[in-house]
């Protein structure tokens, strides 16, 4: 069988799909000068390939099948698989119905076809419920199926084949290429080590698909010495939305890496509940370079509406700190719009962002993503009507004491508060310098005035209707 698999580019902003929000993916539609240049700069170093597209290539190779990728150029085959987003998902349908009238068989894959067949079933022959490699096991074994098809879990991790990344690397530009800051151009290598996530934030599309399961230390470590055989000094992206769940096994992976003398660096996502200055120690010996991890609210309260348990702000600073002593880069994740958010709220949020000093922040307003538990909560409040806008950067329901434009404009006012201030500089350049940083800091205070004069003159300008 000849199969094509499908992780199609978007037209409009940067868009990333397959573990991003839990597949449901996010686009940044520029909206300032700040996120002009964050969506260059995500293009070149965030637009890393599908992990799930890549073990799929690796069953189906894996049954003998003839399997090619792409990007958006159709071309025959048997089979198409097409790996399924919210925010492009228009795209990904019109593509669909093409290949169909060429005669290919198209199905469907991903979250949003799990979770939102209705925008699917029209323009697919089949599609698959859940994390789709239990029923590409089968589709390896028999021809194509028809209609809803229920792609039970995986519990047993280690069983999957490696992610076949030969298969699923087309152009130039996902390559990984010249080292530029921690991240190397092109991305790198994504690994999941585990899937699902344990916690229970009733807004996160990451737990909502199956259950959460780790592989074993030697299988992760097996995976790991077949990328450093085949790619000098790879940089692998851990894609576990909880990577440091397990302190013991974290230790344990390190280990493992240092006895069988992997050279590559890594980044990971995680809680920094789930981190200590000696796991970092650890960890950093081991290749770590950089981690993402969720802030969210500066306020505990409305973290536990959510059902998201606080983390003392003490223990976030002290790992932040150790991070900046080490040179690991930090990514910090913010959800401005809360049900409790009011102006002041968020403004506090925003400072709090900046004073925490993470190398960088990413901001979204809060987004309630269908199968979640705020989706419910908030569906009577829906005004956007447009799944595509569901991308993290635009308001989707009425909210109790924001209107749209404030809400806009705050997100607006926490990119370049964060951005625009001698501190990311320095913090960037990862400048330690105590006589140094107190300048940075007075220099802060007066560009945050700057800042305030000119965020009331923005808003004051009248709206054109
Ligand atoms: S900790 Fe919460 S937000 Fe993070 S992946 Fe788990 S459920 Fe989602």
């Amino acid at each position: 069988m000849r199969v094509l698999l499908a992780d199609l580019a978007s037209t409009r902003g940067f868009v990333s799909k397959d573990t991003v929000v839990g597949g449901y993916g996010s686009r940044l539609d520029p909206f300032s000068r700040v996120t002009t240049v964050m969506a260059y700069l995500k293009k070149k170093f965030h637009d890393v390939p599908s992990v799930h597209l890549a073990y799929t290539a690796a069953i189906l190779a894996r049954g003998g099948h003839e399997v090619r990728f792409t990007r958006g150029a159709e071309a025959d085959a048997d089979v198409a698989l097409v790996l399924t987003s919210l925010v492009d998902h228009k795209n990904e349908t019109a593509w669909a119905d093409r290949m169909r009238a060429r005669g290919v068989k198209v199905g469907f894959i991903g979250i949003t076809a799990s979770k939102m067949p209705e925008l699917f079933a029209d323009h697919c022959d089949f599609m698959f419920e859940g994390e789709p490699e239990a029923a590409v096991i089968r589709l390896a074994h028999h021809s194509a199926p028809s209609g809803r098809v229920i792609s039970e879990q995986i519990n047993d991790l280690d069983s999957l084949p490696f992610p076949r990344w030969d298969l699923v690397r087309e152009d130039s530009s996902r390559k990984p290429g010249k080292k530029w800051f921690t991240r190397p151009v092109g991305g790198g290598f994504p690994l999941l080590a585990s899937r699902g996530c344990p916690e229970f934030c009733t807004y996160c599309p990451h737990r909502i698909l199956a259950g959460y399961r780790a592989r074993s230390i030697a299988n992760i470590a097996d995976e790991l010495e077949r990328l450093c055989d085949r790619h000098p000094r790879p940089y692998v992206i851990f894609r576990d939305p909880l990577f440091s769940e397990q302190r013991d096994r974290c230790l344990e992976l390190c280990d493992e890496i240092r006895a069988r003398g992997l050279t590559l660096t890594f980044e990971a996502e995680t809680r920094l509940d789930r981190l200590d200055v000696q796991l970092l120690d650890r960890l950093y010996d081991a290749g770590f370079r950089a981690m993402s991890f969720g802030v969210e609210s500066l306020d505990p309260a409305t973290l536990k509406k959510s059902g998201r348990r606080p983390i003392p702000h003490a223990h976030q600073r002290e790992i932040i700190q150790h991070c900046r002593n080490k040179g690991i880069v930090t990514a910090a994740f913010y959800v401005l719009g809360f049900l409790q958010d009011d102006w002041n709220s968020i403004a506090a949020t925003i400072d709090y962002a900046t004073d925490l000093g993470s190398t960088f922040a990413q901001f979204k307003i809060l987004t309630p993503y269908p199968g979640t538990p705020m989706f419910k909560q908030l569906e009577p409040l829906l005004t956007e009507t447009d799944w595509e806008r569901f991308d993290g950067y635009t308001p989707t329901f009425r909210h109790p004491n924001l209107t749209d434009r404030e809400l806009r404009f705050l997100l607006g006012a926490a990119y370049t508060r964060f951005y625009m201030r001698p501190s990311y500089l320095a913090n960037f350049l990862k400048i330690q310098n105590t006589v140094v940083r107190e300048w940075v800091s007075r220099m802060d205070r007066r560009v945050n005035e700057r800042h305030a004069r000119e965020e009331i003159a923005d808003f004051s300008r009248p709206v054109a209707c």
